[in-house]
Protein backbone atom coordinates (compact mmCIF):
# COMPACT_ATOMS: atom_id res chain seq x y z
CA UNK A 1 0.00 0.00 0.00
CA UNK A 2 1.23 3.42 -0.70
CA UNK A 3 1.84 5.57 2.14
CA UNK A 4 -1.12 7.82 2.65
CA UNK A 5 0.54 12.09 2.74
CA UNK A 6 -3.10 13.24 4.08
CA UNK A 7 -2.77 15.69 6.93
CA UNK A 8 -5.61 14.70 8.97
CA UNK A 9 -5.39 17.58 11.43
CA UNK A 10 -5.78 20.69 9.07
CA UNK A 11 -8.32 19.16 6.61
CA UNK A 12 -11.46 16.90 6.12
CA UNK A 13 -10.22 13.41 5.79
CA UNK A 14 -12.52 10.68 6.38
CA UNK A 15 -11.45 7.22 4.71
CA UNK A 16 -8.60 8.13 4.75
CA UNK A 17 -8.12 8.66 8.98
CA UNK A 18 -11.16 5.91 10.00
CA UNK A 19 -10.37 3.23 8.03
CA UNK A 20 -8.30 0.06 9.87
CA UNK A 21 -5.01 -0.39 7.65
CA UNK A 22 -4.58 -3.69 5.86
CA UNK A 23 -2.45 -5.06 8.82
CA UNK A 24 -5.09 -4.96 11.09
CA UNK A 25 -7.77 -6.06 8.75
CA UNK A 26 -5.87 -8.94 7.62
CA UNK A 27 -6.67 -11.50 9.58
CA UNK A 28 -10.41 -10.37 10.33
CA UNK A 29 -13.19 -13.33 8.65
CA UNK A 30 -14.37 -11.99 5.44
CA UNK A 31 -18.17 -11.49 5.72
CA UNK A 32 -18.59 -9.15 2.63
CA UNK A 33 -18.83 -10.90 -0.87
CA UNK A 34 -17.15 -8.20 -2.26
CA UNK A 35 -14.22 -9.39 -4.59
CA UNK A 36 -10.59 -9.49 -3.29
CA UNK A 37 -8.68 -6.46 -4.37
CA UNK A 38 -5.12 -5.31 -3.87
CA UNK A 39 -6.09 -1.54 -5.49
CA UNK A 40 -6.99 0.86 -3.38
CA UNK A 41 -8.16 4.47 -5.05
CA UNK A 42 -7.51 7.80 -3.03
CA UNK A 43 -9.96 10.23 -4.50
CA UNK A 44 -9.77 14.26 -3.70
CA UNK A 45 -13.36 15.80 -4.11
CA UNK A 46 -14.81 18.96 -3.73
CA UNK A 47 -18.14 16.86 -3.38
CA UNK A 48 -19.81 16.28 0.42
CA UNK A 49 -19.50 13.30 1.63
CA UNK A 50 -23.37 12.30 1.64
CA UNK A 51 -23.12 12.62 -1.91
CA UNK A 52 -19.69 10.41 -2.67
CA UNK A 53 -20.14 8.03 0.16
CA UNK A 54 -23.05 5.73 -1.00
CA UNK A 55 -21.12 6.35 -4.69
CA UNK A 56 -17.55 4.73 -3.12
CA UNK A 57 -19.01 1.85 -1.08
CA UNK A 58 -20.96 0.75 -3.64
CA UNK A 59 -17.86 0.65 -5.91
CA UNK A 60 -16.27 -1.50 -3.19
CA UNK A 61 -18.97 -4.00 -3.02
CA UNK A 62 -19.03 -4.71 -6.47
CA UNK A 63 -14.95 -4.70 -7.34
CA UNK A 64 -13.36 -5.00 -3.75
CA UNK A 65 -11.44 -1.96 -4.75
CA UNK A 66 -11.49 0.06 -1.06
CA UNK A 67 -11.70 4.30 -2.36
CA UNK A 68 -10.16 6.61 -0.12
CA UNK A 69 -11.04 10.18 0.22
CA UNK A 70 -10.32 13.50 1.13
CA UNK A 71 -12.53 16.54 1.09
CA UNK A 72 -12.41 20.17 0.87
CA UNK A 73 -13.14 23.42 -1.27
CA UNK A 74 -11.91 22.90 -4.94
CA UNK A 75 -8.79 26.05 -4.50
CA UNK A 76 -7.06 24.25 -1.91
CA UNK A 77 -7.55 20.67 -3.34
CA UNK A 78 -5.68 21.94 -6.39
CA UNK A 79 -3.14 24.06 -4.27
CA UNK A 80 -2.40 20.24 -2.61
CA UNK A 81 -2.46 18.45 -5.80
CA UNK A 82 0.59 20.61 -7.03
CA UNK A 83 2.17 20.99 -3.76
CA UNK A 84 2.38 17.35 -3.64
CA UNK A 85 3.48 17.00 -6.65
CA UNK A 86 4.60 13.26 -7.72
CA UNK A 87 4.39 12.52 -4.35
CA UNK A 88 0.43 12.68 -3.84
CA UNK A 89 -1.32 9.87 -2.92
CA UNK A 90 -4.32 11.04 -5.32
CA UNK A 91 -5.69 9.41 -7.99
CA UNK A 92 -8.82 10.94 -9.07
CA UNK A 93 -10.33 15.09 -8.71
CA UNK A 94 -13.93 14.68 -8.27
CA UNK A 95 -14.81 18.63 -8.49
CA UNK A 96 -18.09 20.93 -9.68
CA UNK A 97 -18.12 23.60 -12.34
CA UNK A 98 -16.10 23.54 -15.65
CA UNK A 99 -13.78 26.77 -14.61
CA UNK A 100 -12.29 24.36 -11.75
CA UNK A 101 -12.07 21.27 -13.97
CA UNK A 102 -10.47 24.00 -16.69
CA UNK A 103 -8.35 25.21 -14.11
CA UNK A 104 -6.75 21.96 -13.26
CA UNK A 105 -6.24 21.03 -16.71
CA UNK A 106 -4.25 24.56 -16.93
CA UNK A 107 -1.95 23.70 -14.05
CA UNK A 108 -1.27 20.22 -15.20
CA UNK A 109 -2.71 18.39 -12.38
CA UNK A 110 -5.18 16.18 -15.13
CA UNK A 111 -3.64 13.73 -17.14
CA UNK A 112 -5.68 12.86 -20.92
CA UNK A 113 -7.37 9.75 -20.89
CA UNK A 114 -8.85 7.92 -24.34
CA UNK A 115 -12.06 5.81 -22.99
CA UNK A 116 -13.71 5.04 -25.89
CA UNK A 117 -16.35 4.07 -22.64
CA UNK A 118 -16.22 7.77 -21.60
CA UNK A 119 -16.33 9.17 -25.31
CA UNK A 120 -19.55 6.81 -25.79
CA UNK A 121 -21.44 7.99 -22.19
CA UNK A 122 -20.70 11.41 -21.90
CA UNK A 123 -22.08 13.98 -24.70
CA UNK A 124 -19.15 16.19 -26.56
CA UNK A 125 -19.99 19.18 -24.81
CA UNK A 126 -19.72 17.78 -21.53
CA UNK A 127 -15.86 16.74 -21.33
CA UNK A 128 -12.82 18.37 -21.82
CA UNK A 129 -11.90 18.13 -25.74
CA UNK A 130 -8.37 16.85 -24.84
CA UNK A 131 -9.59 14.28 -22.56
CA UNK A 132 -8.09 15.28 -19.21
CA UNK A 133 -11.92 15.42 -17.80
CA UNK A 134 -15.45 13.98 -18.13
CA UNK A 135 -19.07 15.79 -16.53
CA UNK A 136 -20.78 13.41 -14.37
CA UNK A 137 -23.54 15.45 -13.57
CA UNK A 138 -25.65 18.54 -15.48
CA UNK A 139 -26.56 21.65 -13.72
CA UNK A 140 -28.66 23.86 -15.82
CA UNK A 141 -28.80 27.42 -14.82
CA UNK A 142 -32.20 28.15 -15.87
CA UNK A 143 -34.76 30.80 -15.37
CA UNK A 144 -37.41 31.53 -12.34
CA UNK A 145 -40.73 32.94 -11.86
CA UNK A 146 -43.78 32.42 -10.22
CA UNK A 147 -46.33 31.40 -12.73
CA UNK A 148 -49.38 33.58 -11.06
CA UNK A 149 -46.65 36.92 -10.90
CA UNK A 150 -44.73 36.43 -14.18
CA UNK A 151 -46.43 33.65 -16.72
CA UNK A 152 -44.01 31.92 -18.53
CA UNK A 153 -45.34 33.82 -22.27
CA UNK A 154 -43.64 37.07 -20.62
CA UNK A 155 -40.56 35.07 -20.77
CA UNK A 156 -38.13 34.10 -23.66
CA UNK A 157 -34.12 34.09 -23.28
CA UNK A 158 -31.34 35.68 -20.60
CA UNK A 159 -30.61 38.47 -22.87
CA UNK A 160 -34.46 39.41 -22.43
CA UNK A 161 -33.77 40.48 -18.98
CA UNK A 162 -31.73 43.23 -20.26
CA UNK A 163 -34.79 45.14 -21.79
CA UNK A 164 -35.80 48.36 -19.60
CA UNK A 165 -40.00 46.47 -19.31
CA UNK A 166 -38.02 44.46 -16.44
CA UNK A 167 -36.67 47.41 -14.69
CA UNK A 168 -37.22 46.86 -10.96
CA UNK A 169 -38.02 43.02 -11.63
CA UNK A 170 -34.76 41.03 -12.08
CA UNK A 171 -33.03 38.98 -9.19
CA UNK A 172 -29.49 37.85 -9.61
CA UNK A 173 -26.71 36.31 -7.34
CA UNK A 174 -23.61 38.07 -7.18
CA UNK A 175 -21.11 38.13 -9.67
CA UNK A 176 -18.90 36.67 -7.65
CA UNK A 177 -20.65 33.52 -7.87
CA UNK A 178 -18.73 30.99 -10.37
CA UNK A 179 -22.15 30.14 -11.79
CA UNK A 180 -22.30 33.63 -13.07
CA UNK A 181 -18.82 33.62 -14.19
CA UNK A 182 -19.68 30.54 -16.27
CA UNK A 183 -23.00 32.11 -17.81
CA UNK A 184 -21.29 35.26 -19.09
CA UNK A 185 -18.45 33.46 -20.23
CA UNK A 186 -20.20 31.27 -22.58
CA UNK A 187 -22.08 34.36 -23.45
CA UNK A 188 -19.52 36.08 -24.61
CA UNK A 189 -18.07 33.26 -26.51
CA UNK A 190 -21.50 32.71 -28.12
CA UNK A 191 -22.57 36.62 -28.65
CA UNK A 192 -19.32 38.23 -28.40
CA UNK A 193 -17.66 41.26 -25.43
CA UNK A 194 -19.44 44.02 -26.77
CA UNK A 195 -23.01 42.65 -27.12
CA UNK A 196 -22.71 40.21 -23.69
CA UNK A 197 -21.65 43.54 -21.72
CA UNK A 198 -24.77 45.31 -22.79
CA UNK A 199 -26.63 42.29 -22.25
CA UNK A 200 -25.27 42.50 -18.42
CA UNK A 201 -25.45 45.90 -17.76
CA UNK A 202 -29.49 45.96 -18.53
CA UNK A 203 -29.41 43.22 -16.20
CA UNK A 204 -27.94 45.24 -13.64
CA UNK A 205 -29.91 48.39 -14.61
CA UNK A 206 -33.10 45.98 -14.14
CA UNK A 207 -32.11 44.82 -10.78
CA UNK A 208 -35.22 44.71 -7.81
CA UNK A 209 -32.29 44.84 -5.36
CA UNK A 210 -28.82 44.39 -4.51
CA UNK A 211 -27.89 40.87 -5.70
CA UNK A 212 -28.12 37.89 -3.47
CA UNK A 213 -25.37 35.90 -1.69
CA UNK A 214 -27.21 32.69 -3.23
CA UNK A 215 -29.61 30.79 -5.45
CA UNK A 216 -31.28 29.57 -2.83
CA UNK A 217 -31.81 33.20 -1.39
CA UNK A 218 -32.52 33.68 -5.24
CA UNK A 219 -34.92 31.32 -5.39
CA UNK A 220 -37.28 32.78 -1.87
CA UNK A 221 -36.86 36.23 -3.28
CA UNK A 222 -39.12 35.50 -6.18
CA UNK A 223 -41.17 33.20 -4.16
CA UNK A 224 -42.01 36.07 -1.55
CA UNK A 225 -42.85 38.55 -4.71
CA UNK A 226 -39.93 40.56 -4.46
CA UNK A 227 -38.61 39.87 -7.95
CA UNK A 228 -40.76 38.69 -11.15
CA UNK A 229 -38.06 36.56 -12.74
CA UNK A 230 -34.56 34.99 -11.38
CA UNK A 231 -31.46 33.11 -12.46
CA UNK A 232 -30.44 29.74 -10.55
CA UNK A 233 -29.33 26.99 -11.21
CA UNK A 234 -31.64 23.87 -11.56
CA UNK A 235 -30.99 21.55 -8.48
CA UNK A 236 -31.26 24.56 -5.69
CA UNK A 237 -34.98 24.44 -6.49
CA UNK A 238 -35.10 20.93 -7.08
CA UNK A 239 -34.00 21.04 -2.80
CA UNK A 240 -36.13 23.52 -2.32
CA UNK A 241 -39.18 21.71 -3.87
CA UNK A 242 -38.34 18.81 -2.17
CA UNK A 243 -38.51 20.49 1.20
CA UNK A 244 -41.58 22.63 0.10
CA UNK A 245 -43.90 20.66 -2.45
CA UNK A 246 -46.20 23.84 -2.38
CA UNK A 247 -43.35 26.36 -3.24
CA UNK A 248 -44.84 29.00 -6.14
CA UNK A 249 -41.45 29.01 -7.83
CA UNK A 250 -40.97 26.89 -11.31
CA UNK A 251 -38.17 27.27 -13.56
CA UNK A 252 -38.57 28.53 -17.06
CA UNK A 253 -36.53 26.74 -19.51
CA UNK A 254 -35.08 30.03 -21.77
CA UNK A 255 -33.32 30.34 -24.67
CA UNK A 256 -35.24 27.03 -26.25
CA UNK A 257 -35.90 28.68 -30.02
CA UNK A 258 -34.51 27.25 -33.48
CA UNK A 259 -30.84 26.35 -32.95
CA UNK A 260 -30.85 27.91 -36.96
CA UNK A 261 -31.81 31.50 -35.78
CA UNK A 262 -28.93 31.64 -33.27
CA UNK A 263 -31.04 30.93 -30.06
CA UNK A 264 -28.04 28.54 -28.14
CA UNK A 265 -30.03 26.68 -25.55
CA UNK A 266 -29.93 26.77 -22.07
CA UNK A 267 -26.70 27.23 -20.11
CA UNK A 268 -25.43 24.07 -18.30
CA UNK A 269 -22.26 23.70 -16.39
CA UNK A 270 -21.21 20.09 -15.37
CA UNK A 271 -19.11 18.15 -12.06
CA UNK A 272 -16.98 16.70 -13.26
CA UNK A 273 -13.46 14.14 -12.51
CA UNK A 274 -9.97 13.73 -14.20
CA UNK A 275 -7.25 11.24 -13.47
CA UNK A 276 -4.24 13.06 -11.24
CA UNK A 277 -1.10 14.05 -13.81
CA UNK A 278 0.65 11.44 -10.82
CA UNK A 279 -1.43 8.74 -10.36
CA UNK A 280 0.70 5.82 -10.63
CA UNK A 281 -2.54 3.42 -11.41
CA UNK A 282 -4.37 5.48 -14.24
CA UNK A 283 -5.77 2.69 -15.43
CA UNK A 284 -7.64 1.86 -12.20
CA UNK A 285 -8.51 5.66 -12.04
CA UNK A 286 -10.11 5.39 -15.52
CA UNK A 287 -12.24 2.40 -15.15
CA UNK A 288 -13.46 4.33 -11.60
CA UNK A 289 -14.61 7.36 -13.49
CA UNK A 290 -16.02 4.73 -16.28
CA UNK A 291 -18.19 2.62 -13.90
CA UNK A 292 -19.08 6.92 -12.58
CA UNK A 293 -20.59 7.52 -16.34
CA UNK A 294 -23.01 4.70 -16.25
CA UNK A 295 -26.13 2.94 -15.17
CA UNK A 296 -26.77 3.09 -11.40
CA UNK A 297 -23.68 5.05 -10.72
CA UNK A 298 -25.39 8.04 -13.00
CA UNK A 299 -28.35 7.75 -11.19
CA UNK A 300 -27.28 7.87 -7.50
CA UNK A 301 -24.57 10.88 -8.69
CA UNK A 302 -27.51 13.07 -9.98
CA UNK A 303 -29.83 12.56 -8.27
CA UNK A 304 -28.49 12.50 -5.05
CA UNK A 305 -28.47 16.66 -5.56
CA UNK A 306 -31.05 16.62 -8.02
CA UNK A 307 -29.08 17.39 -11.38
CA UNK A 308 -29.48 15.97 -14.17
CA UNK A 309 -27.07 13.20 -14.94
CA UNK A 310 -24.66 13.72 -17.84
CA UNK A 311 -25.42 10.40 -19.09
CA UNK A 312 -28.15 10.92 -21.70
CA UNK A 313 -29.13 6.60 -21.30
CA UNK A 314 -30.39 7.54 -17.63
CA UNK A 315 -32.91 9.17 -16.73
CA UNK A 316 -33.02 12.42 -13.93
CA UNK A 317 -35.29 12.24 -10.74
CA UNK A 318 -38.80 12.53 -11.24
CA UNK A 319 -39.35 15.74 -10.04
CA UNK A 320 -36.39 16.93 -11.88
CA UNK A 321 -37.79 15.30 -14.64
CA UNK A 322 -41.15 16.49 -14.65
CA UNK A 323 -39.65 20.16 -15.50
CA UNK A 324 -39.55 19.07 -19.07
CA UNK A 325 -37.42 18.50 -21.63
CA UNK A 326 -34.85 21.15 -22.56
CA UNK A 327 -32.04 21.70 -25.28
CA UNK A 328 -28.81 22.58 -23.88
CA UNK A 329 -26.34 25.09 -25.07
CA UNK A 330 -24.03 23.26 -26.82
CA UNK A 331 -20.94 24.92 -26.90
CA UNK A 332 -18.41 23.25 -24.87
CA UNK A 333 -18.41 23.70 -21.01
CA UNK A 334 -14.33 24.07 -21.02
CA UNK A 335 -15.56 27.94 -22.79
CA UNK A 336 -16.58 29.04 -19.17
CA UNK A 337 -13.18 27.82 -17.96
CA UNK A 338 -10.94 29.75 -20.75
CA UNK A 339 -12.85 32.67 -21.03
CA UNK A 340 -14.00 33.29 -17.01
CA UNK A 341 -10.92 36.36 -16.37
CA UNK A 342 -12.45 37.79 -19.26
CA UNK A 343 -16.34 37.16 -17.70
CA UNK A 344 -15.06 38.90 -14.34
CA UNK A 345 -13.53 42.08 -15.70
CA UNK A 346 -16.85 42.08 -17.94
CA UNK A 347 -19.25 42.14 -15.26
CA UNK A 348 -16.56 44.47 -13.33
CA UNK A 349 -17.12 46.96 -15.82
CA UNK A 350 -20.44 46.63 -15.98
CA UNK A 351 -21.23 47.23 -12.75
CA UNK A 352 -22.74 43.86 -11.48
CA UNK A 353 -21.38 43.72 -8.15
FE1 LIG B 1 -24.04 24.97 -6.03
Amino acid sequence: MRPLLLGCAVVTVLAACSSPSPDETANTETASPAPASDVELVVYTSRNEQLVKPLFDRYTEETGIEVTYLTDQAPPLMERLKAEGSRTPADVFITVDAGNLWQATNLGLLQPIESTTLQANIPENLRDPDNHWFGLSVRARTLVHDPAVTPAADLSTYEDLADPRWRGKVCLRTSASVYNQSLVATMIGTLGPERTEDIVRGWVANLATEPFANDTAVIEAVGAGRCAVGIVNSYYLGRAKNEDPALNVEPFWPNQGDVADGIRGVHVNVSGAGVTAHSDQPEAAQAFIEWLSAGEAQAIYANENMEFPANPQVAAAPLVAGWGEYRQDLINVSEAGRLQAEAVKLMDRAGYR
